[in-house]
């Protein structure tokens, strides 16, 4: 298990002397640049019994176990609808899915407590690693808070989030912090291009140089998805509110309230003169939206759009919320002219 290549060197420089490793870590940074990934490294690199600069070797009992998911002192908490994510089939029925919690609920961080208190199987480090650390119930912020108070010797602690300010303040001051940056524009246009992302460039700025989140959005169906939403926002009346909302399912609400807010962004650097960030090959569409656009009401409604991103993540009814957005971003892009 490696990080990718922009965070080789912090998790070196991290690993470089174990001694001084915390108990409790917070790795934070921007969304889609590889944090969980970094994590699950650090966890091998702790775990491994004869690391290789630090890093894990790769080949010993415990990067095996690691490798196969059944390393005796390894944990990861994820929401159960994560897990679903990954591990299910396709085609899972949408009832079952409603039921698939997005928190972290107390029950998981209790199933653990014997993992923290009972000595380790093999003698080295337990990692228990927790992410989204945002989507921790508050009640299961604190049952966690209990075990960062007095962990045994050799446990490591990993939170990762992209939002940290929206954690316990008593969880986040018991924790390390470690900001991880996004990587060069070089370095993620790179490996963008070995992954066969058409255009990286455009894909990584459309993400703000988020090398995953821009491979996330160039797949298939997501751009998509894309073409279907500029298109109705790009239209002289207004978006079909109504109709539009009338398709929008839980999994789609996130991305709508991503796109639409990258399109008002847009329009505002657009009606302020400048020139568009994410949606440059729409310039034409931009320039006529923006025209016809409140500026007040732009910004208004990408104020609502970031809360509503904070929203979209939790179980709420998705037609509603976009149906809402939808109109306010009709309201907003058909002032009268001044
Ligand atoms: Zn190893």
């Amino acid at each position: 298990m490696r990080p990718f290549p922009w965070h080789a060197e912090a998790l070196e420089r991290l690993m470089g002397d174990r001694g001084k490793l915390p108990h409790a870590l917070l790795v934070h940074g921007a969304a889609g640049i590889g944090k969980t990934q970094f994590a699950r490294a650090l966890a091998a690199a702790a775990l491994c019994e004869a690391p290789v600069r630090g890093l894990a070797c790769g080949e010993c009992p415990s990067c095996r176990w690691l490798a196969q998911g059944n390393h005796p002192d390894f944990r990861e908490i994820v929401p159960e609808a994560a897990e679903e994510e990954e591990d299910a089939p396709e085609g899972e029925g949408a009832k079952a899915e409603k039921a698939k919690s997005l928190v972290i609920k107390i029950d998981q961080i209790r199933a653990v407590e014997d993992f923290i208190a009972l000595t380790t199987h093999r003698g080295g480090y337990r990692v228990l690693l927790v992410h989204p650390a945002e989507a921790l119930h508050p009640a299961a912020a604190n049952a966690l808070l209990k075990t960062l108070e007095e962990p045994p010797p050799g446990t490591l602690i990993v939170l990762v989030s992209d939002r940290p300010a929206r954690l316990l303040a008593t969880l986040r001051s018991r924790c390390r912090l470690l900001a991880l940056p996004l990587p060069s524009q070089d370095a993620a246009i790179a490996w963008l291009r070995e992954q066969g992302v058409e255009d990286p460039g455009a894909a990584l700025a459309t993400a703000g140089g988020a090398p995953l989140l821009a491979q996330r959005l160039a797949e298939p169906e997501e751009a998509q998805f894309r073409r279907r939403l500029l298109a109705e926002l790009a239209r002289p009346g207004g978006a079909d509110a109504l109709q539009f909302a009338a398709t929008i399912d839980r999994g789609a609400v996130e991305r709508l309230v991503f796109w639409l807010q990258t399109w008002v962004q847009d329009l505002v650097r657009v009606r302020l003169a400048g020139k568009p960030r994410h949606h440059a090959a729409l310039g034409a569409a931009l320039e006529s939206r923006a025209r016809a656009s409140n500026l007040d009401a732009l910004f208004a409604l990408d104020g609502e759009l970031a809360s509503a991103r904070a929203l979209a993540s939790h179980p709420l009814n998705p037609r509603l919320l976009a149906e809402h957005l939808l109109m306010a971003y009709n309201r907003a892009t058909s002032a009268p002219k001044p």
